[in-house]
């Protein structure tokens, strides 16, 4: 009998830059499969080429939370700080009120999708891909091998 035995399990698990930058492209940091969303809010529980659990562990949505938290108080300090520095001395306050209110409400929902995948994308940087995570060859093989086939 003829066994078409693989060598050594190979795989390669991508760098940490190129992870975030999958991850800004909304795209699996793991693999770069992009069709991760079914809607704008709706994103699938695994990736439909690696198979990546997006949601590692319970609890992993609170890192996406705190980015898009952080993300969203940027933006809107730097609205706040470019309008008034635009029309000082003679600021049009309802007209700012009116446009940060706009920015803080849309850039959380905008940003929404980009958190999830952004915070995945350092997730994986900070806790590399367990044996098994995702299927060949973008990550390690599981830890349980045949390991009576192997070649005398
Ligand atoms: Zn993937």
């Amino acid at each position: 009998m003829q066994q078409t035995e693989t060598a050594a399990p190979s795989f390669h698990e991508a760098s940490k830059t190129t992870k975030l930058s999958r991850g800004v492209i909304r795209q699996c940091p793991a693999c770069g499969s992009g069709k991760l969303f079914r809607r704008w809010f709706v994103m699938v529980d695994r990736c439909p080429q690696c198979d990546l659990k997006f949601e590692r562990e319970p609890g992993h949505w609170s890192g996406a939370l705190g980015i898009n938290t952080i993300m969203s108080f940027g933006v809107l300090l730097i609205t706040i700080i470019v309008s008034v520095i635009a029309t000082y001395p003679d600021l049009p306050v309802g007209r700012l009120v009116a446009i940060c209110l706009v920015v803080a409400i849309c850039m959380p929902v905008f940003y929404y999708p980009l958190s999830k995948v952004q915070w995945t994308a350092i997730d994986t940087c900070m806790n590399p891909l367990r044996p098994g995570e995702v299927k060949q060859p973008w990550g390690p093989p599981p830890a349980h091998d045949d390991q009576g086939s192997k070649a005398p």
